[in-house]
């Protein structure tokens, strides 16, 4: 067991916002929101297991600089993939250390990512690296001692919307230069065997396995940006386009692994406001809904509610 850090006792516990929801459902957005227009001493957190390490940018779809409006962010990039794989206790470890040094600015700790188990081995009060609340026939019961008070807010999808969104999502992250940061990480020989729990976990590292196996040295074309049209039945665009289909199915697999394990910590106790954004990703992929009606419906059903949580937990 590893005991709760030093700081936290049960009558003064640290106030910490835990933004949720699964991949594609827009927390770094509201958390660029809140930290810029509401709770300007807010720092950010990464809790996504892929996006601590550096490598991947686009493929791990992380927050770019300029999203980032200045808004500070720790565990973001920060982890060398090619020497450590990040385990829940050392994150556990890191993350408080930061929660810790944040509070001692005076600042509002939001930890925000996708990922539970991350987020679960933080603020349990007593966590224990062997114990596996989420997976396997018998899971461990989950706690719901927490070692911090904690304002969860969950940013939840419906799941066929979220997965019209997540399709674009993929298409737009080819168009960002995925496929050529592929190419040079496999290139590289960094997704060798021995991280593959680590950052060669993410998803596009081993749905492009066979593809580079294939065509190792000479893809056809590094920089290209979409599927390839059905004319081109050629073998390497054959492998590409099947690639890339794995990479939007394994998305929508992961996005509904992600909420039934929020929904599991909410009905274990945890105290999670759920935050329905599905109106705003049904305007983002209907065509006829321009950008400003999808920043109107962004602002009052999300970013609204969120505002209103966060400010009575301060409150209490
Ligand atoms: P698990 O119990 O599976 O470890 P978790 O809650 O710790 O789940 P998730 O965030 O659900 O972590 O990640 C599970 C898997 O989803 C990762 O191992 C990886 O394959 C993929 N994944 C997670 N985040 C990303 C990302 N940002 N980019 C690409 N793939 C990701």
């Amino acid at each position: 067991m590893e005991q709760s850090p030093a700081f936290a006792t049960s009558v003064n516990k640290q106030k910490i916002v835990v933004i949720m929801g699964s991949t594609g459902a827009g927390k770094s957005r509201l958390s660029i929101d809140l930290a810029t227009r509401y709770f300007k001493n807010s720092e950010i957190i990464n809790s996504d297991k892929m996006q601590v390490y550096t490598g991947l940018d686009i493929t791990t779809n992380k927050i770019t600089m300029e999203e980032q409006f200045n808004v500070p962010h720790h565990l973001l990039s920060t982890i060398d993939p090619t020497k450590t794989v990040l385990a829940p206790s050392d994150f556990r470890k890191l993350a408080s250390e930061i929660i810790s040094d944040v509070k001692s600015r005076h600042g509002l700790p939001l930890v925000v990512g996708g990922s539970c188990s991350l987020i679960y081995s933080l603020v349990t009060n007593e966590f224990d690296p062997n114990s596996d609340v989420f997976n396997g026939p018998l899971p461990d019961p989950v706690s719901t001692e927490l070692c911090y008070d904690c304002c969860f807010i969950w940013v939840d999808v419906c799941l066929p919307v979220l997965n019209q969104y997540l399709s674009k999502r993929v298409d737009e992250m080819l168009d960002a230069g995925m496929f050529k940061e592929l190419v040079d990480y496999f290139q590289s020989g960094e997704c060798e065997r021995v991280f593959e729990s680590g950052l060669g976990q993410s998803i596009g590292v081993p749905e492009f396995e066979t593809y580079f196996k294939k065509f190792p040295d000479t893809p056809a074309d590094p920089n290209r940006k979409q599927i390839s049209s059905s004319e081109d039945s050629d073998e390497e665009n054959v492998e590409y386009n099947e690639a890339i289909r794995r990479i939007k199915e394994n998305t929508y697999v992961l996005a509904k692994k992600q909420v039934s394990k929020i929904a599991k910590l909410k009905d274990a106790g945890w105290n999670v406001k759920r935050i329905d954004a599905t109106e705003v990703f049904r305007a983002a992929v209907t065509a006829e809904c321009g950008s400003e009606k999808v920043a109107e419906l962004w602002e009052k059903l999300v970013l609204e509610r969120s505002v209103k949580i966060v400010e009575e937990f301060l409150a209490e």
